[in-house]
């Protein structure tokens, strides 16, 4: 399988340089060449698959420069904890993609990029070196994504003084390949650091340096098994306890939705046969996707801060590869997919409507996807079921589920355990010279 440059003005290329790459030379993103069908002889009795055989089925698919014994490793290490489907009440389910070590649905697409970067790495003989910015959540993900993982070592720069002492731990902590760098600056200067050090020669020529956001098709392509998967556990459900139902029944997917990587996954499972239904992108304020949907004018404008804000984006990196997906036809768009736009106080709403109907606490972006799924029922499918991606633990939020129900939850050990580790960061000032000494140090 191969991967086009959305732009079309770059080669295609295989998995490996895809992923080393992350964007292609022309500056846009790659693109499967077409999505593999999922296989008749699968979908039949996927009810009963592992999410290890999903998720080799899945990645396989797309993945044809790894053999399958390694690439059957990797998605073991990948996927080390489980993926429930949870019933909230009658024909509303929550797929909680919180179990992994940061406890948001991050975790998996980093470690499976992680362990494919350190197979192609092994067999080369090289190191590699990764610098990524980050504002709170991504570099905790990549931090334990890429924590021991063989011929990587990992740079994470964040702003000094701007992010929450619970995501600051996460990365800080953890030491051996890991270096969290705490610059004396705002998140655009980490960002313009990063930026700098991959367009210097000095250090591109000698070293093999790359960054690893979450536009990198190694993050993605894991991600669409996360859907397979759901309507796999959705159709046992059916068998198991909602026996009178239609066993051919088609879930809505209402996914919570910043910069519409997991949308795009969701939308590809379903290109590839996985039986869903309706797709919901559910975004916070920030709501570039809604309004096209309603206006017709695509206006990416500077992100506002809210509850969720790992989804508080202005210009949503992969919805180019959702419009590529559909021709870039909005009324095919529409068809398959609604977008919804929640308020904070919407989100505040949900979480108690939620806590009091159910007894369950939801996360404030996992609640964002929930009002946005009971909006659509309302509005569209109201005898259709919806699963909601979940995609944080309610307790890497306090504040603000303290704010709704007016309770202090417990903070989950990983983040205990975190909180209680002695901090490792080096004190940059937000200036050129200084840092490249640092990689220069290290790379040479
Ligand atoms: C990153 C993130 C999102 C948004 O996911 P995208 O793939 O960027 O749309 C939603 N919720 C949480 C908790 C996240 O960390």
């Amino acid at each position: 399988m191969n991967f086009r440059s959305i732009l079309g003005k770059s080669p295609s290329v295989g998995f490996r340089d895809a992923l080393f790459r992350g964007i292609a030379p022309d500056g846009s993103l790659y693109i499967p060449e077409e999505l593999p069908a999922l296989p008749f002889s699968f979908l039949t009795g996927v009810e009963n698959r592992t999410l290890h055989e999903i998720g080799f089925r899945v990645t396989s698919a797309f993945i044809d420069e790894i053999p399958p014994a390694d690439l059957q490793g990797i998605v073991h290490r990948a996927w080390d904890f489980p993926i429930p489907l949870v019933k909230l009440e009658d024909g509303l389910y929550l797929l909680e993609l919180f179990h992994g070590p940061t406890l948001a649905f991050k975790d998996v697409g980093a470690r499976f990029m992680a362990h494919a970067l350190s197979f192609f790495l092994a067999q080369e003989r090289r190191r590699l070196f990764i610098v990524v910015a980050t504002s709170g959540d991504t570099g905790s993900a990549v931090a334990h994504g890429f924590f021991n993982v063989p011929h990587i070592t990992v740079f994470i720069l964040y702003p000094s003084g701007k992010i929450s002492t619970l995501q600051e731990q996460q990365m800080t902590t953890l030491g051996h390949n890991i270096y969290a760098l705490e610059v004396e600056g705002t998140f655009d200067d980490c960002q313009q650091l990063v930026k700098q050090a991959l367009a210097d020669p000095d250090l591109t020529r000698a070293h093999n340096l790359t960054t690893a956001n979450s536009i990198n098709l190694g993050r993605l392509i894991p991600q669409i098994a996360y859907y397979v998967w759901a309507a796999a556990r959705f159709k046992l459900e059916l068998q198991q306890v909602e026996v009178h139902k239609d066993l051919s029944e088609r879930p809505v997917i209402a996914v919570p939705s910043g910069n519409f990587g997991n949308l795009t996954a969701a939308a590809y499972s379903k290109s590839m046969g996985n039986p869903i239904g309706r797709l919901v992108a559910a975004t916070n304020e920030n709501s570039v996707v809604p309004d096209y949907f309603r206006s017709g004018l695509y206006s990416p404008r500077p992100s506002r801060q809210t509850y969720s804000n790992a989804m508080d984006v202005g210009n949503p990196s992969n919805f180019v590869r959702i419009q590529a997906l559909y021709n870039y036809n909005l009324h095919r768009m529409k068809n398959d997919i609604s977008a919804v736009s929640i308020s904070d106080d919407e989100t505040l709403a949900e979480i108690r409507r939620t806590y009091e109907q159910a007894g369950y606490v939801l996360d404030p972006h996992s609640a964002v996807g929930v009002a946005a799924a009971r909006a659509v029922r309302r509005e569209a499918d109201r005898s259709a079921s919806a699963i909601v991606t979940a995609t944080a633990h309610p307790g890497k939020f306090p504040d603000v589920v303290a704010k709704a129900l007016n309770m202090q939850i417990p903070l989950p050990l990983p983040l205990q355990e975190a909180l209680n580790r002695p901090k490792m960061s080096m004190c940059i000032r937000a200036e050129y010279p200084a840092w490249k000494e640092i990689l220069l140090q290290h790379t040479s």
